[in-house]
């Protein structure tokens, strides 16, 4: 370890030292009811780093009865006050942009300029939904008649029930509490137990920009079930706002209807990445390495299959095995570092028999293939030729870092077969030919396209999916209204 690296390794262990590890609620910290603690595991050391306070369902119900003590209140406060909040929050995450991308990387793996840029990304949502909060607006028509008035208002749709996955600790936290605090929402957040430093520190910055005490209560657990359970059972609870996997999203569907809860789901994905034999090589190469790499696969929006033109494929594979193999794998925190570990152990052992399976079905290894040696859970940055299109990671998440590439032959083919998953989250299309772009835009049964880019996300933009990958959208112009409830007064005009 070098001296430069030695003292960024320290700086990450004074980041980690400084965030509250206990539960949050009703504007306190303190132990779980149990007095329980879990430990969190830095990935690229295989080290524990912190140990969290263990929340069960007696600490969840204090929860939410904090949140349905003061809902009424803070959904009186102004639009202004509470954008200002947003605001302050946004500016303060921002201020310590490093202490948090210190604290991220540790826990999660993902390379040091990769936290950082989460960190810009996660803060975009404070600031986007502190514009939004000011702008919710209403309607006003008339009936076509003429003879009554149609007075629409918006309300907050009251008590929230945010839960978040380990790959994005910040993003997903800020892409949730940021429209739920703009419409005027009380919160019960729950990050994953692989994660929950990130978001725990964000907690004393949302508290420091000034969100009132009740507003914002976090459990952390290792039993997500009793936790969650308890707020989805509550009768208190309005709306339950989920990303994670799809078998857990579709759990908590069932329980919402208990209550008939408001429910945005952000779910799994499948994404097909789509390259036409008129494609500028170059850039979809790019666009791959991008789609690919970025959280070192673990991302819903993950380019999960490689569609390349059968003409172009062999070119296509190699120029990504070259890009892939030129990536240095290793621990996060170091410089020059472009793919981090695995989040655990059992998603290289995943991941490893997926590749296998899919070489057991006549792919060939281009470059990679295995988990890297040494301590952490590194995987190799992996492509593979001629996928046969029965391999089993065809049809489930890679989340990791290998790239299947599937030669095709004609353009419905490549429809057929990018749209044959129950997901529906993100396409990749790669084509210069803007009917086509069109067209596939159009033919894939997904909620977002990628048309010669690798990347989708952006608060600005309305980010979620079709079929199994949810319901709902999060961010853009919409994102505040999954928060928000429409009342109508109808008013004749006498
Ligand atoms: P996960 O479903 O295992 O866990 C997500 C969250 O749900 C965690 O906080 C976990 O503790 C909690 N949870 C687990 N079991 C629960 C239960 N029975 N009741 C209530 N909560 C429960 O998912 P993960 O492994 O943390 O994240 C990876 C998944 O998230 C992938 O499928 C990925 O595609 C998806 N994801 C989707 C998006 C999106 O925006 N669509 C973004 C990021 C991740």
């Amino acid at each position: 370890m070098t001296n430069q690296s030695t003292s960024v390794a320290e700086q990450a262990t004074l980041a980690i030292s400084s965030v509250n590890t206990g539960v949050f609620i009703d504007g306190e910290w303190g132990e779980s009811a149990s007095g329980a603690r879990f430990e969190v595991i830095n990935p690229a050391t295989e080290g524990i780093i912190a140990t969290v306070a263990n929340g069960d369902a007696s600490d969840a119900r204090r929860a939410i009865e904090a949140c349905n003590r003061v809902q009424k209140q803070w959904a009186k406060t102004s639009p202004r006050e509470r954008s200002e909040i947003l605001r302050r929050a946004y500016d303060l995450v921002m201020d310590r942009q490093e202490q948090l991308a210190l604290i991220m990387t540790s826990e999660m793996g993902k390379p040091l300029p990769e936290a950082r840029g989460e960190v810009a990304y996660a803060a975009e949502f404070l600031r986007w939904f502190s514009e939004e909060a000011v702008r919710i607006g209403g309607d006003t028509t008339l009936t076509g008649d003429g003879k009554n008035r149609i007075i629409v208002t918006k309300e907050p749709v009251g008590p929230c029930v945010l839960v978040t996955p380990w790959n994005f600790p910040l993003a997903m936290g800020t892409r949730k509490i940021g429209p739920a605090i703009a419409a005027g929402c009380t919160i019960v957040f729950k990050p994953a137990d692989l994660t929950p430093l990130t978001s725990l520190a964000l907690v004393d910055i949302l508290v420091e920009a000034g969100v009132p005490k009740g507003v914002l209560n976090v459990v952390c657990t290792t039993a997500p079930g009793d936790v969650v359970g308890t707020w989805m059972s509550s009768g208190i609870a309005r709306k339950i706002s989920f990303t994670g996997s799809t078998a857990v999203g579709v759990r908590l569907l069932e329980q919402a209807s208990e209550h008939v809860m408001r429910s945005s789901m952000e779910l799994g994905g499948n994404a097909p990445f789509i390259v036409f034999a008129d494609a500028d090589l170059d850039r979809s190469v790019d666009g791959a390495v991008a789609a690919k790499m970025r959280n070192m696969g673990e991302a819903c929006t993950a380019a999960n299959r490689l569609f390349v033109h059968r003409s172009i494929a062999a070119e296509f594979g190699r120029k990504l095995a070259d890009k892939l193999s030129q990536l240095s794998v290793g621990n996060g925190i170091n410089p020059g570092i472009d793919v981090g570990p695995l989040v655990e152990e059992r998603a290289l052992a995943k991941i490893q028999g997926l590749v296998d399976d899919a070489i057991a079905k006549g792919a060939t290894v281009t470059c990679g293939g295995q988990r890297a040696q040494g301590a952490g859970y590194f995987f190799q940055p992996t492509v593979l030729s001629e996928v046969s299109p029965d391999s089993e990671l065809m049809s489930q998440e890679i989340f990791g870092p290998v790239a299947p590439v599937i030669p095709f032959d004609e353009e419905q083919e490549v429809i057929d077969l990018a749209n044959d998953t129950p997901w529906g989250l993100v396409g990749y299309v790669f084509t210069q030919d803007v009917d086509r772009g069109l067209r596939m835009s159009e033919a894939l049964e997904v909620g977002m396209v990628g048309l010669n880019t690798g990347i989708v996300s952006n608060p600005a933009a309305p980010f979620g999916g079709v079929k199994s990958s949810g319901l709902g959208r999060e961010g853009g112009r919409v994102g505040i209204d999954e928060f928000l409830e429409y009342k109508y007064i109808a008013v004749p005009r006498t």
